[in-house]
């Protein structure tokens, strides 16, 4: 799949001219999930930095840095992710300690955090100073999946990136690049699969045709009051994602502009409910789907009559 995803032009560009002016900031927060493109723009930006050529818009990858970097061994590169769910304070600490050392290979230092909101509050902390005071020739890249969940105070000492997530138009058009076979819109799957990259994984592995088929059982189950045989044999696995379909074909219904006020209410009960459900599902042990599924459709039925 090709990494030079459309939607990051911009942010890519944009960096580039501040290294060339020599105006980077320290510490830049990369407001985009993983599932966009998110960690792929933060190995970029880090390539970059760390390339010895300066007047490059991309890494030119024949310098003794771009080598070391393609090998996954520059030492002045440091990438920190999560232990388990979270970020811990030894690991912030660990990587505040190497950033103090000097630059072996005499160019910049880059720190790449992904998710960085999963820091845990000592661990934010304990990367405040840091961020305030990082030193020369150094740069701390902040990814974040959630940056809602991030600290003010973390927020506050990064530059944000101003980075858009891919609109429609443009997903479709990439993606019928990666698949020019690709002859449908298939934007209805992005709440699903949560980014563009995400779901060009699911169009490769199939998944986006099996998602379209369950969405239809889910729309022929609510239409004929009996559960569609499609749906009554699934995985645990797959549970998170039918909810989701439910929850967008009552979605839709709501948008059509066709139900009666006391309908419209009761459909909106029953989406919240669903996704209420899907959030839950995995701190309920020895759920039974079927069950859980028949019952969606019984009171869909119950609320249309
Ligand atoms: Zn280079």
């Amino acid at each position: 799949m090709s990494a030079n995803l459309p939607w990051l032009h911009d942010a890519k560009q944009q960096f580039a001219a501040q290294r060339r002016q020599g105006t980077l900031a320290h510490a830049m927060l990369l407001p985009l999930p993983e599932a966009d493109g998110g960690v792929l723009l933060g190995q970029f930006m880090a390539a970059l930095a760390l390339c010895s050529s300066l007047v490059a818009d991309v890494p030119c990858g024949h310098c003794k840095s771009c080598q070391l970097v393609n090998a996954g061994s520059h030492p002045d590169f440091h990438l920190l992710q999560a232990d388990g769910n979270q970020i811990k304070v030894e690991q912030v600490r660990s990587l505040c300690q190497s950033l103090t050392n000097t630059a072996q290979q005499g160019g910049f230092r880059v720190a790449l955090i992904l998710q960085c909101e999963r820091m845990n509050m000592a661990a934010a902390n304990a990367l405040l100073k840091t961020l305030e005071e990082p030193g020369q020739a150094t740069l701390l890249l902040l990814q974040s999946d959630r940056p809602a969940a991030l600290l003010p105070t973390i927020v506050s000492r990064c530059q944000q990136l101003k980075i858009a997530r891919p609109s429609p138009a443009q997903l479709n058009q990439w993606l019928r690049q990666q698949y020019p076979q690709l002859d449908e819109d298939l934007g209805w799957c992005l709440p699903i699969a949560g980014g563009a990259l995400q779901l060009a994984q699911y169009v490769a592995d199939g998944y986006a045709a099996e998602l379209k088929k369950l969405k239809s059982a889910w729309q022929k189950s609510l239409a004929s009051g009996h559960l569609h045989q499609k749906l009554s044999n699934l995985s645990a696995e797959q549970l998170f994602d039918v909810l989701k379909l439910l929850y967008q074909v009552l979605e839709d219904e709501m948008q059509s502009g066709q139900l009666e006020p006391l309908q419209q209410l009761q459909m909106a009960q029953l989406a919240a409910r669903v996704m209420k459900d899907n959030q839950q599902l995995m701190l309920m042990a020895n759920v039974n789907f079927l069950a859980l599924c028949q019952s969606y459709v019984l009171e869909y039925k119950r609320l249309k009559n």
